[in-house]
C-alpha cells in the first residue's frame, strides 16, 4: 500500500519532473505501480504516468522494464508496431521514498475491460480480427526484429487506442456503464399491516423486474457507446516480465491461466510461448488435452517437471477420464458461433495451440492466414478459399519489413 517502500500518493494537480507533468486522474494500478493521466506541459499533450513503488525490488523491476521499452521505442520511430511507446522516465522523491516513474503515450481501456463491458457476450468477429492483427504485428516486431519474448500476454496487457477526451471521466460522461454502482436502498416498512406489507412486497418485485429489464436495455446501448471513439486497433503493454530470447533468467513464466504446456512441464521455451492462447497445473493440462487430444508422449515426458504430472506412458497421473471435445465443437456449442465461422476460426486457432512449440506458427505466419485477410472493401466478411489465398498473399508482404507501417 501507501507506505515506505510502497506506492506514492498522488492528488490531481501534483507536479512531476520539475513541473513538466501535472497529474489529472488515476487511470489504473497494478502490483508494482499506480498509473495516472498527466498533462505534459512541454509537448502540450496527455500522457500516462506510471509511478513505481519505491522499494529496491520495484525499482529494479522498473529499470528492467525501461531497458526493454527503450529498445522497443528506439527501433520503432514511426510508432506503428502496436507496442506502447515510452516517452520519458525520471525519479520522483516523496514521503514513501524514491519512485522511478515511466511516461507513456496515453491509451484506452484493456481488452479485459472491453470484454467485461460487453458482459462477456463476446465481441464481433470483425473487431476480433482487427485486434488479432494488431497484436500479431506487435509480436512479429518483438520476436523477429528485436528478439524479445513478452511472456505475459493476456487481455489486461493489451490496451485499446482511445480517441475519447482523456480529461472526461468515461463513466460520468456515460461512455461506459458503471458496473460497480451500488443499488438504491429499499424503503422502510413502518406502519403497514401484514396484507399491506404483502401487497407492497409483490409490487416491489414487479417493479424490480421492470427495472431490471430497463437496466439491461440501457446497459446494452451504453456498452455499444463505450466503443465510440475507439478505432480498435490496440497496443501491447507491460514489459515487466519481458526477456531476451538468448538471455532467459527464469524457467517459470506467464500468468497461470495462460501458461503454455512447455512452461508447466519445464521443457524450455522460445518465442512460441507468446503464441499460445489463454485457456483457463494437472487440471490445466487435462483441459488442454480434452480440447486438443492426447499430448504426444515425447512432449509429455520430456520436461524437468514432467514426472509431477505424467506417468512413463505419457498418461496424466491423477486424472484418468477426459471428456474429449474439439475447438470447433466448443466454439459452436459453448460460444454459439455458426458452424462455418467456427470452422474458419478453428483453422486459425488450432495451430497456435499445438503441443509442440516448434510447430506453432510465428506471428508473421499468422498474419498471412486467410482468416485475417480483408475483403476488397476493407471489411472482413466471409471469403471463399481462393479469394482468401489471393488476398492473403498479396497483403501480408509488408508486415515484416522494418520501418514499414502496415494498415490494420
Ligand atoms: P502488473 O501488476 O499488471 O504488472 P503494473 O504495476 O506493472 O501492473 P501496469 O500493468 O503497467 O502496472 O499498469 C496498470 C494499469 O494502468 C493498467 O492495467 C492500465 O489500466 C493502466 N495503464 C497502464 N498504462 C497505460 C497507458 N499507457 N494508458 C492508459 N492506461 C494505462
Ligand atoms: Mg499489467
Ligand atoms: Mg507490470
Amino acid at each position: 500500500g501507501y507506505r515506505k517502500g510502497g506506492y506514492h500518493a498522488v492528488r490531481p494537480g501534483d507536479q512531476f519532473a520539475a513541473g513538466r507533468y501535472v497529474s489529472q486522474r488515476k487511470l489504473g494500478w497494478g502490483n508494482f505501480s499506480t498509473v495516472w493521466l498527466a498533462f505534459d506541459v512541454q509537448s502540450q499533450r496527455y500522457v500516462a504516468l506510471k509511478i513505481q513503488k519505491s522499494a529496491p525490488e520495484f525499482a529494479q523491476a522498473a529499470l528492467h522494464e525501461i531497458e526493454f521499452l527503450s529498445e522497443i521505442t528506439k527501433r520503432d520511430p514511426s510508432n506503428c508496431k502496436c507496442i506502447i511507446q515510452l516517452i520519458d522516465h525520471f525519479k520522483h522523491t516523496g514521503p514513501n521514498g524514491q519512485h522511478i516513474c515511466l511516461v507513456f503515450e496515453f491509451l484506452g481501456d484493456s481488452l479485459l475491460k472491453l470484454v467485461q463491458y460487453n458482459r462477456y457476450k463476446g465481441i464481433g468477429f470483425d473487431r476480433v480480427k482487427r485486434i488479432c492483427k494488431s497484436i500479431l504485428v506487435g509480436l512479429d516486431y518483438l520476436h523477429s526484429e528485436l528478439g524479445i519474448i513478452h511472456s505475459d500476454l493476456k487481455l489486461e496487457n493489451v490496451l485499446l487506442i482511445s480517441t475519447i477526451d482523456p480529461t472526461k471521466d468515461p463513466i460520468r460522461s456515460g461512455l461506459k456503464p458503471d458496473l460497480e454502482r451500488p443499488e438504491g436502498n429499499p424503503n422502510g416498512e413502518v406502519g403497514l399491516n401484514p396484507i399491506e406489507k404483502k401487497l407492497k412486497m409483490r409490487a416491489r418485485r414487479v417493479l424490480a423486474k421492470l427495472a431490471e429489464k430497463r437496466k439491461s436495455v440501457v446497459e446494452s446501448s451504453r456498452s455499444e457507446r463505450s466503443l465510440d471513439g475507439i478505432d480498435l486497433t490496440c497496443k501491447i503493454v507491460d514489459f515487466g516480465n519481458a526477456c531476451w530470447a538468448d538471455k532467459q533468467f527464469t524457467d517459470f513464466i506467464q500468468t497461470r491461466q495462460y501458461r503454455a504446456p512447455e512452461i508447466i512441464l519445464g521443457s524450455g521455451y522460445s518465442f512460441s510461448v507468446d503464441m499460445t492462447e489463454g485457456l483457463s497445473l494437472q487440471d490445466h493440462l487435462a483441459l488442454m488435452m480434452e480440447l486438443l487430444g492426447k499430448m504426444p508422449k515425447k512432449i509429455a515426458t520430456m520436461g524437468t517437471r514432467s514426472k509431477e504430472y505424467f506417468d512413463r506412458h505419457g498418461d496424466l497421473k491423477r486424472i484418468r477420464r477426459l471428456k474429449l471435445s474439439s475447438v470447433e465443437r466448443v466454439l459452436v456449442d459453448k460460444y454459439k458461433i455458426s458452424e462455418s465461422d467456427a470452422r474458419e476460426f478453428a483453422n486459425f486457432l488450432c495451430p497456435l495451440l499445438d503441443f509442440a512449440p516448434e510447430k506453432r506458427p510465428t506471428a508473421a505466419e499468422c498474419l498471412k492466414h486467410p482468416w485475417l485477410q480483408y475483403n476488397e472493401d476493407k471489411t472482413y466478411g466471409p471469403l471463399n478459399n481462393n479469394d482468401a489465398k489471393n488476398i492473403g498473399l498479396a497483403q501480408s508482404t509488408g508486415s515484416t519489413t522494418s520501418g514499414d507501417c502496415t494498415n490494420i
